[in-house]
């Protein structure tokens, strides 16, 4: 395996914020960046270099997804029916989707039993190409909570504890919490799952044992209650609560409209908490689905409207998070696999944070350097610094100008290794 070399860049996007380099080289020695700078300072080097595409920038980082999940529109409760040796092969098919669109590391924020810790071994073995992985496996929630599905029911501080025990010792890198009701058949998504203190039991055993936490929180209360009880990561912060209830036409449970509370949205702002916002999947999948359609059903454009309503109410939310000061804790996951929700399209989540309100810059860096700040690894992946991995996604054009062209990928490299 060849990973050493140097690229040449027309521009080239570090992802730390500052203006892209023109004719750039970023030059890689044992899978690691070794030198990033502009050609004329490389001499004999530039002229070696390689180039494929006219754009560098970090492979992209998804802060959260499911790939052992197939957005076939099925509800949880259906698609479940399949046994874990077809959830393993779902995730090889969704993983390979995600790595040939640039995307080179996944945090899976939840897993049906052991199924992602087994999908790791075979891409460690070199069974096949794909991102690099950082595990929560079984998401921690109450009987009958979110996600129960995957087997990680704790009803007390005892079962939380040794949950997250248990999950450690099988190798997962990171403890996921489920804080508020979400799409699993019964879940009351504006409403909180767990107390402060339950919350407090997992953050915890999780941090004895050196992994950090991320929770997943739609409702209000259930935001508040993750920045009390020291939650790391703060997954969706849909801030629903009750109120009008609207029926998504989705799977899973009706939903709250999003709707910012100033005194949690401030108290949050205080925090350390990253957010880990995951717009995709509210149904963008199916808004782009049904605005190419040329003619639309009554059921259709009455689905239509309901997501475009939904979407009016999210994305000012997020642009008053940022505007609270808080673009550089803001990683974008997409949160594909369920329902509708396609892996490969991370660009999605960059065009929603462009329409919520942040710049290109920093659209771009809640999918690169803040995306690998939340999940613990920027020191490896992220942004293009001597040191880090060679995770390096080669576009045709300028995603700064359109988030589009994070589409047009010419190549993709893990590692200082061309993967696609
Ligand atoms: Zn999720």
């Amino acid at each position: 395996m060849q990973d050493n070399g140097a690229l040449r860049a027309g521009l080239l996007i570090d992802s730390n914020g500052g203006p892209p380099l023109r004719d750039a080289i970023v030059q890689f020695a044992d899978g690691r960046i070794k030198a990033v700078g502009r050609a004329q300072e490389f001499g004999s080097v530039a002229d070696s270099a390689l180039t494929i595409g006219n754009i560098v920038m970090p492979g992209l980082v998804d802060c959260h997804a499911h790939p052992t999940l197939f957005p076939d529109r099925r509800p949880f409760e259906e698609q479940l029916q399949a046994p874990d040796e077809m959830l393993a092969l779902t995730a090889i098919r969704q993983l390979t989707v995600h790595l040939r669109s640039g995307v080179t590391t996944v945090r899976d924020c939840a897993a049906r039993g052991q199924t992602m810790f087994w999908v790791r071994e075979a891409i460690r073995r070199g069974f096949f190409p794909g991102p690099r992985l950082q595990l929560a496996g079984r998401a921690i929630t109450h009987s009958g909570g979110h996600i129960h599905w995957a087997g990680g029911v704790a009803d007390s501080a005892e079962e939380i504890r040794r949950h997250v025990r248990v999950l450690v010792a099988e190798g997962a890198d990171v403890i996921k919490l489920v804080a508020s009701g979400g799409g699993t058949k019964g879940g009351i998504p504006y409403l909180a799952s767990y107390t402060v203190d339950e919350l407090r039991v997992g953050v915890a055993a999780a941090h004895a044992l050196e992994r950090p936490t991320v929770a997943h929180a739609r409702a209000t209360q259930s935001i508040e209650n993750c920045v009390d009880a020291g939650i790391d990561a703060i997954a969706h912060v849909e801030f629903l609560s009750p109120g009008e209830i609207v029926d998504m036409g989705n799977a899973g449970a009706p939903t709250g409209l999003p709707k910012l509370d100033v005194r949690v949205a401030e108290k949050l702002a205080r925090s350390n908490a990253f957010l880990d916002l995951n717009p995709q999947s509210s149904g963008w999948d199916t808004v782009v689905l049904l605005r190419r359609k040329p003619e639309l059903t009554c059921a259709e454009s009455e689905q239509l409207s309901k997501l475009e309503r939904y979407f009016e109410h999210f994305l000012p939310v997020i642009g008053a998070l940022r505007d609270l000061g808080l673009a550089d804790r803001m990683g974008f996951g997409s949160d594909a696999g369920p329902f509708d929700t396609e892996f490969g399209h991370l660009e999605y989540n960059v065009h929603l944070a462009r329409k919520a309100g942040l710049s290109p810059m920093e659209s771009l860096q809640a999918v690169t350097r803040n995306a690998a700040r939340l999940c613990g690894l920027h020191d490896r992946v992220g942004t293009l610094d001597v040191g880090k991995d060679a995770d390096l996604l080669v576009l045709d054009a300028d995603p700064l100008e359109d988030e589009q062209n994070l589409t047009r990928v010419a190549a993709v490299y893990k590692s200082g290794v061309r993967v696609v």
